[in-house]
């Protein structure tokens, strides 16, 4: 874990409010809520951590956060929690939603004002190495299509005005809905110019993964249960997934990482994978801890783990080729010297 602490990272799959620190979403919990959940997220060890209960969290701390100012804070506070784990590039996601005081554009602008201020504030401390931050708006997919739509075109125009939004993901409850029914709306961001991320194979949806594998995402979350036949289409053309090794192994209650359905054949294989948290608190977790839980799992030399810690920079969304290559050959030295 140490070593794995040392390196230089890249996480690509973080959901904002499941990164949220728990003392503060506590506190900033309105008197008369019920805490029962957000008890239970501190509940580590024996915690329940299926879908159902991961999704009771995210309800309970949607409850809690409900004010522009709260959502800066959070932001802020993920932010800071990913740099001082040594993450130098961070791909945050979020579904844009209506708070006490602002509607869905005004939460984006506040999350991208604190992104901004966050890089503007690493400088001014002359921190050598400044985490770099890119932004996927997330369409959530038990809303609706009118919803997703809106989420899409906020990205659309919030990235030509103030950059920093790379593109959308496909999340929310995956026993409903189906992302075919979301299809148009992904169809449009990717006209507009957005890679695009889709949550697939959290629960067994044969239809639903074939839908998603023909529409060719850019990167597939988790991606767990597949089908012999959806593996040898991946096989044949990849499609970079984003494994989360607590989270899935919590979500389909299995007891250790060496019985998670596709990290070691894809490590194996050397297919492209990024090591993410998910969610660093429900699943009380940080990106070095990911990291060397898989390392662990899959026996990895120090060369392997090194290069797993960078393989996320080939899957980054950032369009910037000038500045990914700088980062990429950061991460190269940074790693030799680890
Ligand atoms: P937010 O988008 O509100 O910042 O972060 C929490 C939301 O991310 C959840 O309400 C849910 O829609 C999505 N999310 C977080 N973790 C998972 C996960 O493991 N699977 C899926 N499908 N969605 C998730």
């Amino acid at each position: 874990h140490r070593f794995c602490a040392a390196l230089p990272k890249a996480e690509l799959h973080a959901h904002l409010h499941g990164c949220a620190r728990l003392d503060t979403v506590r506190e900033l919990a309105p008197p008369g809520v019920d805490k029962a959940e957000l008890r239970n997220t501190s509940e580590v060890g024996q915690n329940d951590r299926s879908l159902d209960a991961c999704f009771a969290i995210f309800g309970a701390i949607h409850k809690t956060v409900t004010t522009l100012a709260a959502v800066r804070r959070i932001t802020r506070e993920v932010l800071s929690d990913f740099a001082a784990d040594g993450v130098k590039y961070l791909e945050l996601r979020t579904t844009p939603r209506t708070l006490a005081d602002a509607d869905v554009e005004g939460y984006v602008r506040a999350l991208l004002a604190e992104v901004a201020s966050f890089e503007a504030e690493q400088v001014a401390q002359g921190i050598s190495w400044p985490m770099t931050v890119r932004l996927l708006l997330s369409v959530d997919r038990s809303g609706d299509t009118a919803k997703a739509m809106v989420t899409v075109q906020l990205a659309t125009r919030l990235r030509a005005e103030l950059g920093c939004i790379v593109g959308v993901d496909f999340s929310g409850n995956p026993t409903r809905s189906s992302f075919e029914h979301f299809r148009e709306a992904f169809e449009a961001a990717r006209l507009a110019g957005l890679r695009v991320a889709v949550h697939v194979g959290e629960v067994n949806a044969p239809e639903d993964t074939a839908a998603v594998i023909d529409f060719r995402p850019e990167r597939l979350g988790h991606a767990l249960l597949l089908s012999t036949h959806d593996l040898k289409r991946l096989r044949e053309r990849p499609i970079p997934i984003e494994l989360c090794p607590t989270s899935n192994l919590k979500t389909l209650q299995l007891n250790e990482l060496e019985s998670h359905p596709t990290l070691t054949t894809w490590l194996a294989e050397g297919y492209p994978v990024s090591i993410s948290t998910d969610d660093s608190t429900v699943f009380d977790t940080t990106s070095s801890r990911e990291l060397a839980l898989a390392a662990m799992a899959c026996h990895l030399s120090v060369e392997e783990i090194a290069q797993l810690a960078q393989a996320p920079l080939a899957h980054a969304f950032d369009p910037d080729m000038a500045a990914m290559d700088r980062l990429r050959r950061r991460f190269e030295d940074a790693c030799a010297a680890a």
